[in-house]
Parts: C-alpha cells; structure tokens; sequence
C-alpha cells in the first residue's frame, strides 16, 4: 500500500510553479529560455520597503509574532480596507498569512466539510480546485467563454447554485485572463448571490493594483448587502513586487478569520516577522509607484497583444488588468500542423523556440495559453518574435 495520503492522490502540482521550475532548470544549464510562465513582477520590492525590513531584523523583531499577524500590520490592513475600497472592518476581522496562497487554502480547509460544493468560473487560478479537493470539498467549474469576455454571468451563477454551494470565488482581476469584472458586472451577480443565504463569497484581489484604461475597480463587499458572507483577500505580492515575502491576507466574518487562525495555529504559525514588518511599510509608505509600474506593464500589454494578433492562427483578447494575456491557440490545432491540444502547443513551443508559457487546459479552458507580461520589454520582444516564428513554422 502506498505511504501517500488519498487526499494527495486527489491532486497534482501546481502546473504555474511547474512551468517556472522546467524555465529555471533549462537556464540553468545553458538554454536560452524565455520564461514568460511565472506570474511575478519582475521589478524589485521598493527601497523603502526593504529598509523597513532591515530595521526591523536590526531592532531584533526576528521572534515568533501573533500567529495571525502582527497588531501593526492587522492595523494597516483595517486602514488599507477604508482608504482604498472604503470597507470598514475591525481587527479581530483580519488575518494574515505566508501568501494569499495560504490564506484560501486555510480558508478552506477550516470550512469545507466532505462534499460541500465551491462554484468556480474558468478559467481560473490553477490551486483553487486543486485546493477545494485537499480540503474534501469538491469543484464545480463553470466556464465562461472568450465571447464572454471569461467573465461569470449571473445566468450561469444561478444555474450553478446547490443547495451543497459553500463559496463561490471571484477573482478580478484574473489570473489567467486578466479581466476585470465592472461594477455593474458585480452587482448583477451580487443580486443573485443575495437570495442564496447559505453561500459564501471569496474575493481574490491580489491583482488590484494592476489595472488600465481607467478600469476602476471594485470588490464586492464593497458595493453589496454581502460583506458578512465574504471573505477579501489581498496581498502585498503582486502590487509592491514582493511575492518572495509571502505576505497575503483577507478580511471577513469573525468566525471564519478565527477558524483560520486555528489551522494556522496548527501548521506554519506566524508569517515571517520580517516580511510582516516590510508589508506594514509597503501599506503605509508612498503608493507612487504603483501608478508607474502599471504604466510600464500596460506598454508591455500593448505590444504583446499587437505581437499576438499579427501571428496567423492565434487570437488575443485585450485585459483590463493583471499582467497576463490568454490568447486562443485554436486555429493551430489541427491536421496539418499535428498538435492536437494547447498542452501540444506550449510543450513544442517550448522545445522549438525555447519560450515558456502555460497551457490553457491548465486554469480549465482548453484551447488556449496564458503569458505573463511581468518581464522586461527586451525579453518580450524576443519572445513574440520566437512564438511568430514557431506558429508560422507549423504550417
Ligand atoms: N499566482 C502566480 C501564477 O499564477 C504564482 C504561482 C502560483 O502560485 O500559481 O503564476
């Protein structure tokens, strides 16, 4: 009998962290791979930041912290929520964790019991299933069409609701599509989830800051009677290029920020006291470079979807926010050029012209791929030179 748990068995690697590893490891021996896999910031975590997080080792705060956060970050957490989506909540509704990563996956394992059903639009971030299996519950995936601009509607929300659903997630905007859902859009939805009292709502908002074409931005405890049944969660990664930290957190019900503290308690302890006391900083410290950042990555978009629309057979949607495209790869998928699937498509991608990206069957839509922008203008232009090559080569 084998020593792995069945849980585990229910799942596989995270194929994100995979793709980024396989980059790694071909640079690593000498290949002139373009990672375009990894959904990071490239640019570094801001000086101000890294000095709060020296100050903070040389004033010794290197000891165990609260095991859901530090007071002084649980405080800049409360003011981020006023300031930037005027949500108002108290300390004992915050709590931080080692990456947004942790925060779900706690959050799910402190709620779902076997069976219990969490509603997830594709595509989506490749853990949520895969997290929703670990904790016993089980998946329903809703997919939402290039035509629907990979958005949830409220028809297919309603459609999805059992009497089982425990959480529906939303995630704007998106990772792998970067769409952003409209106030509106949120709303509509938010009308549906009003009349089903039992289900919970988690809002992933990591990719908040990252937004263009004056999209604003909006969650939806913000703008609905559903802020006791949602849990936001936030984090400083993506927003001040901080992902090595591993600083997340969510704000919500008390009983569910108070069950995550538990199996936190349980497992990891404390977030890094340093990464902590830097992520208090980066709340708190000047927010103008976010602005910037988002200008340089909507250049990068930009050129990526002209780029991809000028390669016969490939056709690309343009985001509102992230720093991901997710380009249908369809119209190469055929007889004469002999790839059947997306996963086909990256792997001989990645063979031939050295670039890495991440196939669309990954996050639950088949038939397309998903590039990260978050890398150097030079990088880019290689890479989109390589992809038209490879697809112009196939046929
Ligand atoms: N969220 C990022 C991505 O989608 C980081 C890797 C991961 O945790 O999946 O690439």
């Amino acid at each position: 009998m084998s020593i792995i748990s069945d849980s585990l068995k229910r799942i596989k690697p995270s194929p994100t962290i995979a793709v980024t590893q396989k980059a790694r490891e071909l640079k690593a021996v000498g290949k002139d791979v373009i990672g375009l896999g990894a959904g990071e910031p490239d640019f570094d975590t801001p000086d101000n930041i890294k000095k709060a997080a020296i100050k903070a080792i040389i004033n010794g705060d290197t000891k165990y912290t609260a095991v859901d956060g530090t007071p002084a970050l649980k405080k800049a957490i409360v003011n981020k929520f006023k300031r930037e989506n005027k949500l108002n909540y108290s300390i004992d509704q915050i709590t931080v964790g080692t990456g947004g990563k942790q925060v779900i996956y706690n959050a799910f394992m402190a709620t779902l019991n076997k069976g219990d059903e969490v509603i997830i639009p594709a595509p989506f971030w490749v853990s949520y299933p895969d997290m929703v299996l670990l904790a016993g519950g089980k998946p329903k995936i809703v997919k939402c069409t290039e035509q629907e601009g990979f958005k949830l509607t409220s028809k297919k929300l309603k459609k999805a609701i059992t009497k089982k659903t425990k959480w529906v997630i939303l995630n704007s905007p998106s990772n792998p599509t970067g769409a952003g859902y409209t106030k509106r859009e949120i709303k509509d939805l938010a009308k549906v989830l009003i009349r089903n009292k039992k289900v919970h709502i988690l809002s992933d908002d990591i990719y908040e800051h990252i937004k263009y074409d004056n999209f604003n931005f909006f969650t939806i405890a913000q703008i609905s009677k559903l802020k006791d049944r949602t849990l936001t969660m936030n984090g400083v990664s993506k927003s001040y290029a901080m992902t090595g930290w591993r600083i997340g957190y969510a704000a919500g019900p008390k009983d569910i920020i108070k069950a995550i503290g538990k199996i936190q308690s349980q497992s990891t302890s404390n977030p890094s006291s340093i990464s902590q006391a830097a992520a208090v900083e980066a709340l708190k410290g000047k927010q103008s470079f976010i602005k910037k950042r988002s200008k340089a990555f909507k250049e990068r978009r930009d050129f990526v979807i002209k780029s991809l629309n000028n390669i016969k057979g490939i056709n690309c949607i343009t985001p509102n926010g992230a720093f991901y495209v997710f380009p249908s790869c369809k119209g190469l998928l055929n007889k004469k050029t002999k790839l059947k699937t997306d996963t086909d498509f990256v792997q001989k991608l990645l063979e031939k012209s050295n670039v890495a990206v991440v196939q669309g069957s990954a996050f639950g839509l088949d038939g397309y791929f998903r590039i990260s922008y978050a890398t150097s203008m030079k990088n880019l232009k290689k890479a989109m030179e390589r992809i038209k090559s490879f697809c112009e080569s196939l046929s």
